[in-house]
């Protein structure tokens, strides 16, 4: 045994691997499956370890691939940038810099890395934007026979819409092309609104702006509303000053908040007076700044998440069960709610598949029991027709998620000929896809 005990950042997931390596090249990648065969065991690439899932869980070998950073090559022509498998997304406004680049879209962090991002179909928010994935033009793939197979448009491209969100059940992803953007700045406009106006407007508010999402606290009326509209590169700045970002974003959304939530566990009853208190000191914010810096946040809180993709319609009708469910059975639930959306796409697995999408999370801070909140919240999201993230909590199995992905049982097929072995298979793989 490696004797090195890894945690995802939740705390929910940990193992002991039998072995780690940290490969610093496509070879040395190739190299440790065949040393891991040899051994008879399996292999599973690691990323941040962000995902709530047992996803990355590795009791065989874990392929820990801090020394594959950084950009590969540029085609400055196409805007494509190849990243290695292990690149952090923090570390793109300085790579891409160079090169007057940017991510289209992002999700609310960017602790992940590229492949781990990809590969559960790590989303933002904008009707018009696909996750992620969508963004990604091509991958090499490192396999269980030992070679590396490139995917792209050129060459095997019946398998990219697979590979580039393959959950890690392919291989092992050792590079990653991006269809990037020219850098671009974002106006943003935060406020508190009533949620019931919020929801009957819904699709309006969803599909106006480049960029919408809201949070609801519950035992609250208040919608917090995020609207972020695109500028060019040369538009004016107005960032937030130094200390007002970390009032609202480190000492409001992490230090006090992470206070809240231990002072709500030790006494349940506090959390909807907090919950309303949280709201009122919400400000009005409006900045301008580059996208990075106002896409992603820092989230210093631990908590649990569940997170499902809904028929973009279905939105208000759960948010509205949600509440209902809250109240009749009178939780305190200290942790807001997110709703998001996204553009359909084709991707075999993306939970927004061939669908325009809303998002909708909960969560619970990570030292509070999900218990019943998740279980009969997840049964509302199935009841509305709800994919789960791959990366989140969910309690699906390969029979309930064949019956939401019309192209599952071809992703399965790829599987079944790239991975016959099931060398890159764990526990949580062979419950969402078969073993
Ligand atoms: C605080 C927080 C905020 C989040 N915000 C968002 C958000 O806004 N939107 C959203 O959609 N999700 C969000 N997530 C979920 C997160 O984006 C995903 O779970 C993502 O997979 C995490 O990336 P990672 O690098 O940590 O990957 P890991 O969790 O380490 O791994 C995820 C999967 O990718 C596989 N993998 C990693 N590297 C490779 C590789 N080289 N080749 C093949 N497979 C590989 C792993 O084996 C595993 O199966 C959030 C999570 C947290 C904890």
């Amino acid at each position: 045994m490696s004797g090195r005990v890894w945690r995802n950042w939740s705390r929910i997931e940990s193992v002991t691997p039998a072995r780690v390596a940290y490969p610093g090249s496509p070879d040395e990648v190739v190299r440790e499956i065949a040393a891991a065969r040899a051994d008879g065991l399996r292999v599973k690439p690691i990323g941040a370890g962000h995902s709530f899932t047992g996803i990355a869980i590795a009791p065989g070998v874990q392929l820990d691939l801090r020394n594959l950073q950084g950009v590969v090559r540029v085609d400055q022509a196409r805007n494509r940038v190849t990243l290695a498998a292990g690149t952090h997304l923090y570390r793109l406004p300085e790579l891409l810099a160079p090169y007057g680049l940017a991510l289209q879209n992002m999700g609310d962090i960017d602790a992940q890395t590229i492949a781990g991002a990809t590969s559960t179909g790590t989303h933002g928010t904008g009707a018009a934007f696909g996750g992620l994935a969508t963004q990604i033009t091509g991958v090499t793939l490192a396999t269980a026979d030992g070679s590396l197979l490139v995917v792209d448009e050129e060459d095997n491209a019946d398998l990219l819409d697979a590979a580039r969100l393959g959950l890690g059940a392919l291989g092992v992803l050792v590079d990653v092309t991006v269809q990037c953007v020219p850098a671009f700045k974002l106006h943003a406009v935060e406020k508190p609104e009533p949620l019931a106006a919020v929801l009957n407007a819904w699709e309006e508010r969803a599909t106006g702006p480049d960029h919408f999402e809201f949070y609801w606290f519950p035992h609250t009326t208040t919608a917090l509303t995020k609207t972020n509209t695109r500028l060019p590169m040369d538009a004016p700045s107005a960032p937030l000053g130094s200390f007002k970002r970390w009032l609202d974003d480190d000492f409001m959304s992490n230090s006090l908040f992470s206070a809240v939530c231990g002072l709500g566990k030790a006494v349940p009853g506090l959390i909807p007076p907090i919950n309303r208190l949280a709201q009122k000191l919400t400000n009005n914010r409006e900045f301008t700044d580059v996208s990075t810096s106002v896409f992603t946040t820092k989230r210093d809180v631990r908590f649990r998440e569940m997170e499902y993709a809904l028929p973009r319609e279905e939105v208000p009708d759960v948010l509205r069960a949600l509440d209902r469910l809250i109240n009749q059975n009178n939780w305190k639930i200290s942790f807001p709610v997110e709703v998001r959306a996204a553009a359909p796409d084709d991707l075999w697995l993306s939970t927004a598949h061939g669908r325009d999408t809303g998002y909708v999370a909960i969560h619970r801070y990570y030292k509070e029991d999900p218990g019943l909140y998740f279980t009969y919240a997840e049964q509302i999201f199935r009841a509305h027709g709800g994919r789960p993230h791959w990366g989140k909590m969910h309690t699906q199995h390969a029979e309930s998620l064949a019956a939401s992905y019309p192209r599952f049982a071809d992703f399965r097929a790829v599987r079944d000929k790239l991975d016959p072995q099931r060398v890159f298979a764990n526990d949580y793989l062979d419950r969402v896809l078969g073993a």
